[in-house]
């Protein structure tokens, strides 16, 4: 019968929609919007090719640490093995990690990049997540450039036990020894950064920006609230409530990041003038310092 006419196809991937307000996208619209819902503004995830694409300038990308591929070390196995989670994400996603690295530049200025990608494995920082944030950092260090960081994780991977939490360390110290040249850190904080990410190069920026929204902690607000029994403020953990405490140095909207980052590099790193970044250590002649106020 007529009546029963067979519902139209819609291809897959041209709607999309929006978990925050519900409503419906053209996807083409949204990506247009550097993935932002056309409605209410909210901040979808993106993965880290397409990060890099919406920060740096076009066609100045050039990927580090592509060839380290993760591994499954400890065999680990729960419903399926990690090794096929890997390569179903993998196969999914068309990337080989949660973190995408490389040089480019923003507005001119040479950057290095690191971009994690919450929509890999929850954005988890295993062994060669910390590689490639490490690889970033050393090359930012050996050619004095930038280290530009978009952090967004749910922290340590547990498939790679306390392998992965090595990380923390790695990428602490990696990104530590910047400060010897005076090289500036930007970290990006995005929805969500958690757990061992949150606690380690994530926490280390000399400049903090986040986008609007973000949820921001080491553990999530429910574990909290059940631990401590009490209540918790209105936007806990999100971006604004820590502006307001002084964590986040700005919020930016995505589709203005680009142009923030132009600007701080201006200020930090002027274009053809790699030595003129903030005071390095030495020049601040320590003896003009108190020695009490080391203690
Ligand atoms: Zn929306």
């Amino acid at each position: 019968m007529a009546f029963f006419r067979k519902k139209k196809e819609i291809p897959v991937g041209l709607w999309m929609k929006c978990p925050a307000c519900g409503k419906m996208a053209f996807t083409k619209t949204v990506e247009e919007k550097l993935n932002c819902c056309p409605e209410c503004d909210h901040h979808l995830k993106v993965n880290g090719p397409t990060r890099v694409k919406q920060l740096l300038d076009e066609g100045s990308f050039e990927i580090l640490g592509d060839d380290l591929t993760p591994k499954d070390i400890l065999r680990f196995k729960d419903e399926h093995s990690y090794e096929d989670k890997l390569k179903k994400t993998a196969a999914k996603s068309g990337v080989s990690e949660a973190c995408t690295a490389g040089r480019g530049t923003i507005d001119g200025h040479p950057v290095t990049i690191a971009a994690l990608d919450f929509t890999f494995r929850g954005g988890s920082m295993g062994v060669v997540v910390g590689e490639r944030i490490a690889l970033a950092a050393d090359d930012a260090y050996e050619r004095r450039a930038p280290l530009i960081v978009v952090a967004t994780s749910g922290g340590a991977r547990m498939q790679e036990g306390a392998l992965s939490l090595m990380q923390m360390a790695k990428t602490s110290a990696t990104i530590a020894r910047l400060r010897e040249k005076s090289i500036p850190y930007i970290v990006i904080l995005a929805d969500p950064c958690t757990g061992g990410v949150s606690a380690s190069f994530a926490a280390q920026g000399d400049v903090t920006l986040a986008e609007p929204g973000a949820l921001i902690g080491f553990a999530g607000p429910r574990v909290i609230q059940n631990t401590i029994k009490t209540s918790l403020p209105e936007g806990f953990q999100r971006a604004e409530f820590l502006l307001d405490k002084g964590y986040v140095d700005r919020i930016v909207n995505r589709r203005e990041l680009k142009q923030e980052l132009a600007t701080l590099l201006e200020f930090l790193a002027p274009k053809g003038k790699p030595e003129a970044v903030a005071a390095t250590p030495e020049a601040e002649s320590p003896e003009d310092e108190p020695a009490e106020a080391a203690s």
